[in-house]
This record gives C-alpha cells, structure tokens and sequence, in this order.
C-alpha cells in the first residue's frame, strides 16, 4: 500500500550528531526507502538557525526529489512580514503545500487575531494550516496554547480553511476527537507519539486511544499518517499502524488517501 508520512523534519535535535542539511536530505531519503515511504512531507520550524533550515534552504535541499513536498513553518515571534510574501510566491507556484503554526513553543493561542493573515492566505491556496497541539518536546512551551480545544476557534470562524492538528493533541485526544467530529474543516494527524520507538505497552496503549477516537469520530476521512521522522522511527510507527485493526478502505485513507487530497500530492 502506498505511504505518505506528512509529518517529518530535517532539524538537528539535541543530543545527536550534527550534520549539516544534506546529509540529512540523505538519511531522510535512505529512511524512506527502509521503510517503504513513497512520499514525505518536511515541515519547517518557528525558528531559523544553523540547527532549523529556512523554507528556501528546505526547497534548495530537496530539489532533486519530487517526492518530497514542503511545509513552511510560521511564528509571529521569528518570522517576518517578507517571510511570509515569500511564502505566498511559494503558495502561488505550489513549492509549498501548507503553513504550518506552533502554539504552545510560542505563547500565543491559534485564534489570536494576528494568525489570521496566515489563514487567509492558506484558505486563498486551498492549503492547510498546520497546528502543533498537545504536548510540546522543549519543556519551555506552554500548554495551554497547545491544546486541542482552542482550535475550535478557528475552525469554526474559517469555515473555508482546512486545519491538521498535529500529534491528535496527545495527550488531550478526547478533546482532539471532538473538534474532529464536529468540524469537517478539520484534520488530525498522529505523529510524534514517540522518542525513538513505541514498546509494545505503549503500543497498545495509543492504539486503543485510536480504536476510541474511530468509534467516536467514525470513518477516518480526518485522520493522516505522520511520524515526526527523526525524532520518532519509520519502522516502529508503521509496525504501530499495522497494529490498529482497520478495515482496507480505512486503512488507505489513513496511509495515503486523505493526505493525497489534502495536501495535492
Ligand atoms: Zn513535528
């Protein structure tokens, strides 16, 4: 079955070897191919540094490789009004495939008024805004940005714009469920569950968390694959997937279908 991982990242993470960003183009090609990916989605970061490759620097990286699409990263904090007129240009010629913001490791909710240019410009495109919800990996975030429920806002005031809500807002995924259920603009991917590898405790653990969320939410039309890629493993997520008991159609649209449409792949 064809796979899209719409969620990895070409980031330097403490604690492992730096390497500079082709390398990592690289291991993320060599990591995609182990594992069967036929498609990934890089998402950019809040912030720019030697560790956080820019969007043009992104594009450049990737260029060699029409099955790698891009997401731009957004913050009010880091970015500039020039940064996101280039994102626009990008949008335009589709070298990017949604913006994507991240309440909770910047402290500002995602129905603040000044995200909404990054809204209108995502509903302009027919592209998705991203959100990072739930748990944040740097201990400096702050929660109450980050949770699901606060994406309702949005939903409900952009009824044109399509939204994921990154990580099923773990570990918040009952509110997550609903937002879902309730709004059909609404998307969740389930990256990032893990550092490295699920257990198998832990294994079982999300996967009756995402038995619930099909038994609440229904047919999984909102529901994308994501990994967080390289902070959580290829192989183990999809031995994870594999896990979930889905019948083939649902198993499609989680795997590749939703994001296909979603993302235009
Ligand atoms: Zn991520």
């Amino acid at each position: 079955m064809k796979i899209i991982d719409c969620h990895v990242h070409l980031n330097h993470y403490d604690g492992t070897p730096f390497k500079p960003l082709d390398e990592r183009v690289q291991d993320l090609v060599n990591a995609m191919h182990a594992s069967a990916v036929d498609h990934a989605i890089v998402i950019s970061s809040y912030v720019v540094n030697e560790d956080r490759p820019s969007v043009a620097q992104l594009l450049e990286a990737t260029k060699n490789y029409d099955n790698i699409g891009i997401v731009a990263g957004y913050s009010l904090d880091n970015h500039t009004h020039d940064d996101l007129k280039f994102y626009k240009e990008c949008l335009k010629d589709g070298r990017i495939r949604g913006i994507k913001l991240y309440c909770g490791y910047e402290h500002y909710y995602p129905y603040d008024k000044r995200y909404q240019k990054v809204y209108d410009l995502c509903a302009e495109y027919g592209v998705p805004a991203m959100f990072h919800t739930g748990d944040t990996f740097s201990a400096r975030g702050k929660l109450r940005y980050s949770h699901p429920l606060n994406i309702d806002e949005v939903a409900v005031d952009n009824p044109e714009l399509k939204i994921v809500m990154c990580h099923l807002g773990n570990p918040w995924i009952l509110d997550c469920q609903e937002v879902i259920y309730k709004n059909k603009n609404v998307y969740a991917d389930i990256s990032g569950f893990v550092i490295g590898g699920f257990t198998h405790y832990y294994e079982e653990f999300m996967a009756d968390k995402i038995v619930e969320l099909l038994n609440y939410a229904g047919e999984p039309r909102y529901l994308l694959y994501g990994t967080d890629w390289p902070i959580s493993n290829m192989e183990s997520y999809l031995k994870f997937v594999a896990s979930l008991d889905l019948s083939e159609y649902a198993r499609e649209l989680l795997m590749y279908r939703n994001s296909e449409r979603l993302f235009k792949l």
